[in-house]
């Protein structure tokens, strides 16, 4: 389960609005409600609920395709953990907006994932209006068994 605060879900929401017709994405920082480093370095079937405090927004890198593509900057991502840390913040997922596309994973979706235990979150936006948003867990213990799995969200 991921419980996500308002104002994490609102400016994810607004920022997928923002960026349409491209598509945003961002990270997700919050707490492992049970234990984070077991979290993430022992893949579990089912990984505790999570907390989203706050959202980090990131650029989209990839320049073949933004509108159906996401990719987060690796710098970026160091930068955003380490600031993370400072205040006491895992990153406990990533989000991304489809435009003009359901609030589902694609297999690139999956193919790209790579954080197991942690939280995809996908919402969708329909002529520059965010409609569903939806998560997912990836779930597995290595590449070729990695899945996502629905996860219910709530916003708290
Ligand atoms: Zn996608």
């Amino acid at each position: 389960m991921l419980k996500i605060h308002q104002s994490a879900y609102v400016s994810l929401r607004h920022h997928a609005e923002e960026a349409y017709p491209h598509e945003c994405c961002g990270v997700l920082l919050g707490q492992f409600d049970d234990n984070g480093a077991e979290a993430r370095s022992e893949a579990r079937s089912e990984a505790g609920p999570k907390t989203v405090s706050r959202i980090a927004r990131c650029g989209n890198t990839r320049q073949d395709s933004p509108h159906n593509r996401y990719h987060i900057d690796p710098r970026d991502l160091i930068r955003i953990q380490r600031e993370g840390r400072e205040r006491g913040e895992d990153i406990v997922g990533f989000y991304h907006s489809h435009p003009d596309h359901p609030a589902e994973w694609s297999p690139t979706d999956l193919a790209e994932a790579h954080w197991f235990g942690c939280s995809y979150v996908i919402t969708s936006v329909e002529k520059g209006v965010a409609v569903l948003t939806n998560s997912f867990e990836l779930t597995g213990t290595d590449e070729a068994d990695k899945k996502f799995v629905d996860e219910k969200m709530i916003v708290v």
